[in-house]
């Protein structure tokens, strides 16, 4: 019989990836969307899923919403990717932060535990988590977490009701702990597209600087079309576990930097980069580096885009849409 998945974050960079891959491998895929959602059909449109997805309205703030969607849906599997997902605004919307993310999790699994509780449940778990914490420079899923932002704390929070959840009553319920991961579709107010979209912006004379915050900050950055093959592949296992999804390289800002500059034949980029305190973290996090040795070995899952890959495929990816919007032929 024909599977089912009920996706959060729909919408999302990750939401439009996963519906995409779960789509391919023969799923129904009901995608939970906010009536107020920012995104909307952009991503998935994209990635030319939009059609095939059926929609199911809902917000992780209304339990009623969730019921709803859970009990309209009966998912076989259930992807809890939405989320106040950006940083920099957690300190801002702190309590609506730890609302969405950590006690609408609760909530989604409330509806799950009392009307699917068959359904698999995957938690869109951070390495934020860590914050500075590393074992001999590598984050593993022994490392201690130590959250440096409101958005690592509410994912810290959900990612332990998650493993209650597993533990309690029994649900396949599992955390992916994923290091930061992008794509053509990443949001415009994270670093990487922030960078791309700006480079691609200078090449075609449509802009000549750009502010950014720290730029000797460094992360183990993937692509997302790669990361979601990681969240099926856990949600697959026949043992409900935690598994970190990194590439286990790292790299800082100034690397992506000179990557997508060099990539438009601008090797002089610091003429159009300033720093700008006003970017810069109150707590910073300055390094992260993900071992997923456990999912190579258990998941035989292994990132196929490298670092300068995914820089050059965001800057084209800019570059395009650049062009068609702005009819920029050069
Ligand atoms: P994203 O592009 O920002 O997508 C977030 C999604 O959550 C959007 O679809 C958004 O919908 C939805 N959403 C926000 N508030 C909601 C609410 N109250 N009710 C229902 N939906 C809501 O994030 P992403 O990059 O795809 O990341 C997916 C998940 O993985 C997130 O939980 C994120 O925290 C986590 N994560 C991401 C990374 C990464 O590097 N990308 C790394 C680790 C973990 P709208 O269209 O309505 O805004």
């Amino acid at each position: 019989m024909k599977k089912s998945a009920l996706v959060t974050g729909v919408s999302g960079q990750d939401g439009a990836y996963l519906s995409r891959l779960l789509l391919e491998k023969g799923y129904t895929v009901y995608g939970l969307l906010q009536r107020s959602t920012r995104y909307a059909f952009a991503n998935l449109d994209y990635l030319g899923v939009t059609a095939d997805v059926d929609f199911v309205d809902g917000d992780l703030t209304d339990e009623a919403s969730l019921i709803n969607a859970v009990c309209r849906t009966r998912p076989d599997e259930i992807y809890n990717l939405a989320a106040q997902s950006f940083v920099g605004t957690s300190w801002d919307q702190p309590i609506l932060t730890t609302e969405i993310n950590a006690v609408g999790t609760m909530k989604l699994l409330e509806a799950a535990k009392r009307h699917a509780p068959q359904a698999k449940f995957y938690q869109a778990s951070t390495s934020e988590m860590f914050g500075n914490c590393h074992q001999d420079g590598l984050q593993t899923e022994e490392t201690p977490f130590h959250p440096r932002s409101p958005y690592a704390i509410s994912k810290l929070c959900a990612y332990w009701i998650v493993n209650n959840y597993r533990e309690s009553y029994g649900m396949f319920c599992v955390n992916g702990i994923l290091f930061n991961h992008e794509s053509p579709i990443r949001g415009k107010e994270f670093v990487t597209r922030k960078i791309s979209h700006n480079v691609a912006k200078i090449k075609l004379g449509l802009s000549e600087r750009f502010g950014l915050g720290n730029l000797d900050s460094t992360r183990d950055w993937g692509f997302a079309g790669d990361y979601v093959e990681a969240m099926f592949l856990i949600m697959h296992q026949d043992v409900p576990e935690n598994f970190i999804v990194s590439t286990g390289e790292t790299h800082s800002i100034r690397d992506f930097l000179t990557v997508a500059f060099n990539h438009v034949g601008i090797p002089d980029w610091e003429k159009h980069v300033y720093v700008d305190p006003a970017f810069k973290r109150p707590a910073e996090l300055f390094s992260l580096k993900g071992s997923s040795r456990k999912a190579q070995e258990k998941l035989k899952w292994t990132p196929k885009v490298k670092f300068e890959e995914l820089v050059r495929m965001m800057v084209d990816a800019d570059l395009e849409r650049l062009r068609n919007t702005n009819k920029v032929n050069r």
